[in-house]
């Protein structure tokens, strides 16, 4: 893998972990990753997006709003990214989801929410891109500059359509997309940089998060002129395996209980299920220091509250296939890696189902006792690790970083089908990436004027127990005997493990190439570009909407201040002609404001300009006469317009 532009950087760019139920941002600044808090302080951001009658919201702001508005309010989108509507996760999952999916163009799956008091519909990757702009607004705000360039993290286990999806979502957020690279290289890079490794390492990476699972062996070594080699040896895992299963089976428990005690059944009911939801979320956080947690819910269903309590024990039994679930993968990858379990020095735990101390227990049992690494951030190494990719890719030159290579596999094995429906591979699994290889074909008719390439990826011998990614026909054969002409297929896997597939006829001499069609589960140029427009009004839309409720937000605070300034007021400067004067320009303000929820910033402006016309005088008369409380208007707390319209008081935050 080439390392581009030593010495001179090009540009600033930001590695993203897009998790499923939460994502992260850092960058590489200064000789060292920072990862960065949002504008509630977090470090990590709720993968959410919400749709209201008003207003769309990004992050902390969504998910704090899910039990007023679940079925506008959708997350988990990285379970439908590059997948078809009838996979059998998708049909699972959206039986469990208060939002509606329905099927879309190709059998794309689709989002249906109510925005603005219409009917919408997103795909999977413009919900995923908004949640990366929110990420990219929070990185810009922490640098004070725009950011263009990104690295986006992915399972390692993503196929090819999952990863193009991927990267189409960092288009549409305006992103750059250096590089797609999987989550646990990321944080094996996170691990080896922070432990400054004086010699050849096995490593394998254990990441069970909200809703993957990846399991991947790198073996770090010392590589020329004293740099690490990051190489990747094998990765499994499950692309439908984490800590929102676990809650899923709390919930269904739940639902059975509720049933039992109080004969209800709650689960037709979406806030209610919210609620539970979020109560079991949080239990199952409980249980992994506690070995009991308690459920209490006012009024959850038809004014009944919910009143409970759950063992650790329980909640390991009943997900106990789930846990052991996970060591199939480990054992997969170990023999991928022709690796001995003694082999392997360290185990790292990443993703936040790994404080789960059942699973940690299964996992350290396997490997015959030995005690887990547990010294990274789960939460924070996979964007640590993508941070520093990105810096690399911009040539940045930091002594921790300046010899790291990383040299990536591909999960799943590629070929194209043969006579027969074989699926005949032109790429291994767990192959290094970047990779190309060329392998001539024929007809199997005499005259067969054209022939039909249909690409697949998968470990099956038959294709049609594989998965279609995509196929094309190569026309214009000349007549030739069954046999006779000769055509070249080069698989070409670029660095982010998105396949690139041509055909040449070279019976004629002639030089004719087909790129594999974007068309299957895949976005055009066009549907891309469109979704881009798209996001920038949606952006437009919000950053009115936010000045709109900075706006409200002056309104309100000047006129309680003014109000609360004369109501208090004892002083002989003003008069009660002047008080009343206030009070009511006050009341009309506010009413105005009762009457006017959807008054653009402007308007609201314009009221405070007349508010402030109507009551500066008295106020400064006030103010004038030294009485501190005067001052609780003035300047000093921010509301004070400034001379070219605009207010130069403290930015009034989200409201949620
Ligand atoms: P990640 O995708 O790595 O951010 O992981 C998020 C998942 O980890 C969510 O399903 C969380 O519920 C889960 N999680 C976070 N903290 C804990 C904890 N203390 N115990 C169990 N699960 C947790």
């Amino acid at each position: 893998m080439a390392r581009s532009n030593a010495g001179n950087r090009k540009g600033l760019a930001i590695g993203i972990d897009l998790g499923t139920t939460y994502s992260c941002v850092g960058v590489f600044q200064h000789g060292k990753v920072e990862i960065i808090a949002n504008d509630q302080g977090n470090r990590t951001t709720p993968s959410y997006v919400a749709f209201t009658d008003t207003e769309r919201l990004i992050g902390d702001a969504a998910k704090n709003q899910t039990a007023m508005n679940p079925s506008n309010t959708v997350f988990d989108a990285k379970r439908l990214i590059g997948r078809r509507f009838d996979e059998e996760t998708v049909q699972k999952d959206i039986r469990l989801w208060p939002f509606k999916v329905v099927s879309g163009k190709d059998r794309k799956p689709s989002i249906e929410v109510e925005f603005k008091g219409e009917r919408k519909l997103f795909s999977p990757e413009e919900i995923s891109s908004m949640v990366l702009t929110k990420m990219k607004e929070t990185a810009e705000a922490f640098l004070g500059t725009t950011v263009k360039q990104a690295v986006i993290t992915v399972p390692a286990y993503f196929n090819d359509s999952q990863r193009q999806a991927t990267k189409d979502a960092g288009a549409i957020a305006g992103l750059d997309v250096l590089r797609i690279i999987n989550e646990p290289t990321a944080a094996a890079l996170a691990y080896g940089l922070e432990k400054k490794l004086q010699r050849d390492q096995n490593i394998l990476i254990y990441d069970l998060g909200g809703g993957t699972f990846d399991v991947s062996i790198l073996t770090i070594s010392g590589g020329d002129e004293g740099g690490s080699v990051f190489e990747v040896k094998s990765t499994a895992g499950n692309t439908h395996l984490g800590g929102e299963d676990f809650d899923n089976r709390l919930v269904q428990h739940f639902v059975d209980e509720f049933r039992r005690k109080h004969g209800k059944d709650i689960s037709k009911n979406p806030k209610a299920v919210r609620r539970l939801r979020s109560a079991c979320e949080r239990a199952k956080r409980t249980l992994s220091s506690s070995t009991t947690a308690s459920i209490e819910i006012d009024s959850l269903f038809e004014g009944t509250d919910f009143n409970t309590q759950l063992s650790r024990a329980r909640f390991e039994e009943m997900n106990m296939d789930y846990f052991r679930g996970t060591i199939g993968p480990v054992d997969q990858a170990l023999k991928d890696a022709k690796l001995q379990k003694r082999d392997i020095e360290e185990v790292v735990l990443v993703g936040g189902s790994t404080r789960i101390p059942k699973v940690q227990q299964l996992l350290s049992e396997y490997f015959n006792g030995k005690s887990l690494n547990k010294n990274i951030n789960p939460d924070e190494a996979v964007a640590f690790g993508a941070a520093v990719q990105a810096a690399i890719l911009t040539g940045d030159r930091s002594e921790m970083i300046k010899d790291v290579l990383l040299i990536d596999v591909t999960p799943l094995s590629m070929g194209i089908e043969t006579a027969g429906g074989v699926m005949t591979k032109l790429v291994e699994r767990n192959q290094r990436i970047p990779h190309k290889k060329t392998e001539t074909f024929t007809t199997y008719a005499d005259n067969q004027p054209a022939v039909s390439i249909q690409v697949y990826e998968g470990e099956r011998s038959m294709t049609h127990d594989n998965h279609l990614l995509g196929q094309f026909n190569l026309e214009g054969i000349p007549p030739a005997r069954r046999g006779v002409p000769q055509i070249d297929v080069t698989f070409d896997l670029d660095v982010n493990g998105i396949l690139h597939v041509t055909a040449e006829d070279k019976s004629t001499g002639r030089n004719k190439k087909i790129q594999i069609q974007n068309d299957k589960g895949r976005l055009s140029q066009a549907e891309i570009q469109r979704m881009v427009n798209d996001a920038e009004k949606y952006r437009e839309e919000d950053e009115r909407a936010r000045e709109r409720v900075n706006a409200r937000n002056r309104l309100e605070s000047y006129l309680y201040a003014c109000k609360q300034a004369v109501e208090n007021y004892n002083g002989s400067a003003i008069n009660s002609s002047d008080k009343s004067t206030v009070l009511r320009a006050c009341e009309e303000a506010q009413s105005w404001l009762d009457r006017n929820q959807l008054a653009e910033k402007d308007e609201i402006e314009h009221q405070y300009k007349a508010l402030e016309q109507k009551c500066q005088r008295i106020m400064s008369k006030m103010h004038g006469a030294g009485d501190d409380r005067g001052q609780q208007y003035g300047r000093g707390n921010g509301y004070q317009a400034n001379g070219d319209g605009g207010y130069s008081g403290p930015r009034v935050e989200e409201v949620d």
